[in-house]
């Protein structure tokens, strides 16, 4: 008679695989190994060898304060209950199929890769950028380190008032002083040292009350070297529904505070500066020889709906700005997984707290949970992903106990358990034995170490943070040939 252990118990812990080494990711297996009922094993993985996801590639190189958060993540590495397995790519590495029949649970902490389009004419003319892909390629991220900006133009527009937009004004509006301390990649130093930019034209489709940025960001804006920040008094002059808005709504107020003062500083003769255009919609992106050379936008007004909304509509009233790039910065969008429920209009996994559902509103589907942007849509700070994992995570302890798990396609997850333990035949066994099998060139964490401390080294002699290493090939064969020296060693 085999006597099967309890799943959760110190003998048969709940293999758990969390994919994306992003801060929602990390945040769930930290909320996984902080409670003590359930005995967990955790496996996370990244498409990318580096973890920490928007950490890395997506906090601006300047905020070099909020990547100080790595050093909790990087304790959760440490947990001897936790194994990295960067440069695995759910899709093409390895299958969703092949992941539920080596886990008994699964998280999706993939994050929002994409971004969201304006629908206009002229969107895709040379020149016209998301956001996320300038953030993406000063921060180093390998799928985006070969594009190429021309910051040869002297006028630039940026559409949206959210936080991204405000991070891509102010890489464009600091001087090479105020950069060349940060852990921007050099090549993005580079093309910045050599830029003609002048005049940034920020443009929201709402007030300033809608805005969505955060008083410490916009503040930082009035508070650059080398750029002016203009903003037109008459635009901070509000309606009765924007009035109300802002009273009830701290950050609105202070950011009023600080649009005020900014307003009345003017331009005090710097070499940039940053405009806002307030209730202005683009409508079209022109071009001439193939590239950006204007942007048209139509004048909005605000108008309460019933809910209490503010919305805006157009009024028929045109503008045209002579500008050579355009960064969309109106919101990531999450991009489907093969094999995993994907909600198209939303962007996100369909989920019902965190399980993940077959379709939106449908059945959940057992074993399977989203954390993070992949779950609740591209919003909030990192630390908003903390109470979000908990949430999920408190789900997935609740299913163990009501032994509502997945079982794979070729018998349970809990199969494969009692091959490990009772020394029987293991079916697929553990995870590393099929990457490989397969040849994946997997990076683990004592790997990604080793890439950590050259980064390190090689930033420490140019006055850096870190001197990021953008090529995967690259990070690859460092890390084989530290391996293969500290071999050589004698021991
Ligand atoms: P966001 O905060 O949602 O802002 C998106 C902006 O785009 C809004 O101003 C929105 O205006 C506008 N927009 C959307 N669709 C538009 C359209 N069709 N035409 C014109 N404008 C449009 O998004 P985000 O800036 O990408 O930031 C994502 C999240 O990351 C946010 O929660 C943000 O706070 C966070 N983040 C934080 C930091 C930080 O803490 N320093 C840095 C970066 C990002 P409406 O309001 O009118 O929709």
């Amino acid at each position: 008679m085999t006597l099967t252990a309890r799943l959760g118990s110190s003998s048969r812990p709940v293999k758990i695989a969390i994919i994306g080494a992003g801060p929602s990711g990390f945040y769930a297996a930290g909320a996984l190994l902080r409670q003590k009922e359930t005995h967990v094993s955790i496996d996370l993985f990244d498409r990318l060898p580096t973890p920490y996801g928007l950490v890395r590639y997506g906090v601006a190189p300047d905020h070099q304060k909020i990547k100080s958060v790595t050093r909790i993540y990087e304790r959760t590495m440490k947990d001897r209950r936790v194994r990295y397995f960067g440069n695995v790519d759910l899709g093409s590495d390895i299958t969703h199929a092949e992941l539920k029949s080596h886990y008994d649970q699964i998280i999706y902490a993939v994050g929002a890769q994409s971004d969201k389009k304006l629908g206009i004419p002229g969107e895709d003319l040379q020149g016209s950028f998301s956001a996320t892909e300038f953030v993406a390629w000063y921060n180093g991220h390998p799928d985006f380190r070969h594009f190429e900006f021309d910051l040869s133009v002297e006028s630039v527009a940026v559409i949206g008032v959210g936080n991204v937009a405000m991070d891509v004004t102010r890489i464009l509006a600091k001087s090479v002083a105020e950069l060349e301390t940060t852990d921007i990649t050099d090549y993005a130093l580079e093309e910045l040292r050599e830029s003609n930019v002048k005049r940034i034209h920020i443009f929201a489709r709402r007030g300033p009350v809608q805005a969505k940025f955060t008083n410490p960001e916009i503040k930082e804006l009035g508070e650059l070297e080398i750029a002016d920040v203009i903003v037109n008094p008459a635009d901070l002059v509000l309606d009765d529904a924007s009035q109300a808005e802002m009273e009830g709504d701290r950050t609105a107020r202070r950011n009023m505070e600080t649009l005020h003062d900014l307003a009345e500083r003017g331009a005090t003769g710097k070499p940039k500066q940053i405009i806002f255009h307030f209730l202005r919609s683009p409508t079209e992106i022109t071009g001439s020889g193939g590239a950006v050379s204007a942007m048209t936008t139509e004048k909005n007004a605000l108008h309460a709906t019933e809910t209490g909304y503010v919305s805006c509509r157009g009024i028929g009233t045109y503008a045209e700005y002579d500008v050579g790039l355009v960064f969309r910065s109106i919101g990531y969008r999450g991009v489907p997984i093969p094999g995993v429920p994907f909600f198209d209009r939303w962007g996100i996994i369909p989920n019902e707290k965190g399980r993940v559902t077959a379709e939106h509103g449908g059945a959940v589907v057992p074993g399977e949970y989203t954390v993070g942007w992949a779950k609740r849509g591209p919003t909030g700070v990192i630390g908003t992903n903390k109470p979000d994992a908990g949430e999920t995570v408190k789900l997935m302890l609740e299913d163990v106990k009501n032994n509502a798990v997945a079982s794979s396609p070729d018998g349970s997850a809990a199969a494969n358990h009692r091959g490990l333990h009772t020394g029987g035949e293991l079916r697929p066994g553990d995870i590393t034995t099929l990457l490989q099998k397969r040849g994946v060139a997997f990076v683990s964490f004592a790997d990604w170490q080793i890439l950590e401390q050259i980064e390190n080294e090689r930033g420490a002699l140019r006055g850096q943070p870190r001197a990021k290493i953008t090529d995967v090939d690259e990070m690859l064969r460092l890390i084989q040939s530290a391996k293969k020296e500290a071999a050589a060693l004698p021991s």
